[in-house]
């Protein structure tokens, strides 16, 4: 144990030999994990505890005393308690005084309560100075080491050098503090470990409204339209032709719902004639989870590939082409190979092999060990430009896939169109909206816009 502390040490940015002694406020199960992490970090801790007894769950190094005998012996205090116990730090004001508190809590509801717990701390003990930091942070992370997915400590606090000490732990520990200011950002660090997925709302649900609706579609038109015509049972499309039908119409409106908001934004500025006016709400949300609904996207997209990989070993497709040769024997005569039909198929399936490497690559961009190394320029580069690519890439291989079949009357059932057409109306609407937004006479507006022109300036010189 001293081998390790004095390695942690070692690396720690603090280069004082010694450590300050840390206290911390309740045997829990956090109060412990963090007890733990700090004495391998080379930090003497004491805890404060109801009870003085000392258990095996205890760190062995760590001291336990009562909370008055233990605040005395540190100036920082970790507060390892639930908010509803706070109440028990009243009495104790005095030895608190000057202290600096470390408010750890989290709730159980988004805004449980009007004021923060690191606010309603320092109201209870209005002597100390209080710091919010390490709430992200769970106990069995820092207990078993997997601390990958939440090494970033978010630290607020009104006090500069307060915060200052908490954010040197925090990097002895191992993390990377994130300075979010005064107490006033604690409401927000409190909510962030309750947040459910929220940029990954509208593209699940959107996802799903529109797996649902194309799923009734294709079922109307390729299982029920049959049965209803030519007493046929294609139930079985179910399980995989149905499937194939919705995962690349879904790709491809969800990668077009991708570049719809930019091109919605460039449409309102240009009409507006400046940037300093915010966009509508649900503009800025929706622009906000692009990266997800891409993400959303490209997972259609894999399963639309995984899918048909498999076209070939189904034993419909199988019948199928077994009858076709058996009826070509019957008939004695060799269908001809139709060279038009061969360059569709050929065009149609390079242009989504290349359509899908783009998409891959733009989901490989959109990883931040990724983004974070590559600058501005090249980012917007790979997520515009390659990304326009990719959209363009993907439409062609949708309208190659239609052929000439668009306008055949055999096409529609019930006046219905074939699943894959109504895919194209988003993708070749941003196309052409795009197409429009780069001709000179618009794109040039638009960029000094961008740069801060503006049309009727609100505040002339
Ligand atoms: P816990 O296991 O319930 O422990 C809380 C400790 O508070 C108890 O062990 C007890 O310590 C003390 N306590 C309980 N009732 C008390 C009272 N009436 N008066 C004074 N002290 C009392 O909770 P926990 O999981 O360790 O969480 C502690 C705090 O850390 C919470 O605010 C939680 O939101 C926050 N947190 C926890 C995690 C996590 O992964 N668990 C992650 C981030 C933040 P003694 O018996 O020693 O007095």
């Amino acid at each position: 144990m001293k081998k390790n502390s004095s390695n942690a040490m070692a690396l720690a940015p603090n280069t004082s030999n010694k450590r300050e002694t840390v206290c911390i406020f309740g045997t829990g199960d956090f109060g412990r994990a963090l007890g733990h992490k700090m004495i391998q970090s080379g930090y003497p801790v004491v805890f404060g505890s109801r009870s003085t007894q000392t258990s095996s769950l205890i760190p062995k190094d760590a001291e336990v005393l009562s909370h008055a005998e233990a605040a005395q012996k540190a100036a920082i205090i970790v507060i390892a308690i639930q908010r509803q116990h706070y109440n028990f730090l009243t009495p104790l004001a005095e030895i608190l005084h000057g202290k600096v508190l470390v408010d750890v809590s989290n709730n159980l509801k988004i805004n449980q309560y009007p004021e923060s717990n690191a606010e309603y701390l320092s109201q209870l003990v209005p002597g100390a100075k209080v710091v919010k930091a390490f709430n992200t942070v769970s106990a069995w992370a820092l207990q078993s080491g997997a601390l990958d997915a939440s090494r970033q400590v978010f630290v607020c606090g009104d006090d500069m050098e307060a915060k200052q000490m908490v954010m040197d732990i925090v990097r002895a520990l191992g993390l990377t503090p994130l300075d979010q200011g005064s107490l006033l950002a604690a409401q927000e660090i409190e909510n962030y470990p309750l947040q459910l997925f929220p940029m990954w709302k509208f593209p699940i649900f959107l996802s799903l409204g529109l797996t649902a609706f194309f799923f009734f579609y294709s079922l109307i038109r390729n299982v029920i339209y049959p049965y209803v015509y030519e007493k046929e049972d294609f139930s079985f499309f179910i399980a995989i032709s149905i499937p194939n039908k919705i995962c690349p119409v879904l790709a491809l409106v969800l990668l077009a719902l991708v570049y719809l908001p930019g091109v919605l934004a460039a449409i309102i500025q240009l009409y507006r004639g400046t940037k300093y006016r915010r966009f509508p709400d649900w503009l800025d949300k929706w622009m906000l989870c692009r990266k997800q609904l891409g993400l959303v996207a490209l997972a259609f997209a894999s399963l639309h590939v995984l899918y048909t990989l498999v076209m070939p070993i189904r034993s419909f497709v199988r019948w199928r082409t077994s009858n076709q040769i058996i009826s070509q024997v019957l008939k004695n005569s060799t269908e001809s190979l139709n060279i038009t039909y061969a360059w569709l198929s050929d065009s149609y399936l390079a242009l989504g092999i290349l359509g899908f490497f783009l998409f891959v690559l733009l989901g490989i961009t959109s990883l931040p060990s990724v983004s974070n190394n590559v600058n501005w320029r090249e980012f917007r580069f790979v997520q515009s430009k390659l990304g326009y690519l990719t959209l363009i890439l993907c439409t062609a291989h949708t309208l190659v896939y239609g052929g000439n079949r668009f306008l055949s009357p055999s096409s529609y059932r019930w006046y219905l169109p074939n699943t894959y057409m109504l895919s194209l109306i988003i993708p070749c609407i941003v196309l052409v909206v795009k197409f429009v937004l780069i001709l000179p006479c618009l794109d040039k507006p638009l960029t000094r816009i961008r740069q801060g022109w503006e049309r009727n300036p609100q505040y002339s010189e």
